[in-house]
């Protein structure tokens, strides 16, 4: 195996009609021209589903896609991308999400995941670094995201593990159904739960044993450290605030989709901001993704 700094030159293969897995190891020009996320998405994409594919039919492909980034000690770093034909758009679906799941499959020693084909019945892919398992997940079809990872956990004896899956709305394809992993974070956009839950894969749960090769992980952790030493400067509002901060200009400028962009601006945004959340004692604390200083998630509490 060649191994890149960042990445390991490997993608999981899994063939869900077949139950059958494989190695795919990706060679140096197709890794500089197609590395990772977005572009690793649009790279099988093209080459493998048909032109006139079913978005919902087995021969669309579904891929998590880590970044080179993903998994290292850097903040912003624990994000990856899933793709597949839209279900919704029929064109390129896309969707990003942080967490920890990416950090963790990353950890196992993969670059991506591609699954094709469809199972017969409910299934769960089990990876533990090089250790692949399809198994049955008729007992959990129908559980929400929260009993699904607690259910996991507990069943393959990993407290640590960490698991994305689908909610019933996935199973039951509904279009905008998102991906879920870490319990809270989602790949939102495009429908790719549906597609998820077409091929009957209702989870992936993964525990990593292995560090990523780095050119330098001296430097990198020496910028890691800087990110989180220069926060108050650099990211006070957002540490503090999040992504929901200065919501009232974002809609006075008409970045906020308001009733599918039919309603113009939306007068009360100013109530329901990052800051009002803040104001109204409603936000309870900060949560990060991996290895991640800026914590930019709120945690809120609505009695
Ligand atoms: S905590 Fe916020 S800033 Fe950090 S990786 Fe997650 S989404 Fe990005």
């Amino acid at each position: 195996m060649n191994a890149r700094h960042g990445s390991w030159g490997r993608i999981l293969r899994l063939d869900l009609t077949t139950r059958t897995t494989d190695v795919e190891e990706m060679e140096e020009a197709t890794f500089r021209r197609h590395p990772v996320g977005r572009a690793m998405i649009a790279h099988y994409l093209l080459r493998e589903v048909p032109r006139d594919a079913d978005p919902l039919g087995p021969e669309n492909v579904l891929i998590f896609a880590m970044g080179v980034l993903t998994g290292t000690p850097l903040s912003g770093a624990s994000r990856h991308a899933v793709g597949a034909k839209s279900p919704l758009t029929g064109g390129f679906g896309e969707a990003e999400v942080g967490g920890y799941w990416g950090a963790e499959l990353k950890r196992c020693g993969w670059d991506g995941i591609v699954v094709t084909g469809a199972a017969s019945s409910p299934v769960y892919v089990y990876i533990k670094d090089d250790v692949v398992e399809v198994r049955d997940a008729a007992h959990l079809w129908g559980l929400e995201i929260m009993d699904t990872e607690d259910t996991l956990k507990a069943e393959v004896g990993e407290r640590l593990a960490r698991v994305c899956e689908i909610g019933p709305a996935g199973e039951n394809l509904v279009k905008i159904a998102g991906i879920v992993n870490d319990y809270k974070d989602i790949a939102g956009r495009a429908g790719l739960g549906a597609v998820m839950g077409s091929k009957r894969l209702k989870a992936i749960v993964v525990k990593g044993s292995k560090n990523l090769p780095l050119a330098n992980a001296v430097k990198v952790k020496e910028i890691g450290r800087w990110v989180a030493d220069t926060l108050q400067e650099n990211h006070w509002t957002f540490h503090n605030f999040g992504t929901g901060m200065g919501l009232d200009g974002y809609t006075k400028f008409g970045g906020m989709a308001v009733r599918n962009y039919d309603g113009g601006p939306f007068e009360h945004a100013a109530e329901i901001s990052a800051e009002a959340l803040v104001e109204k004692g409603y936000r309870i604390k900060m949560e990060a993704c991996w290895a991640c200083s800026v914590r930019c998630k709120k945690v809120v509490r609505l009695e």
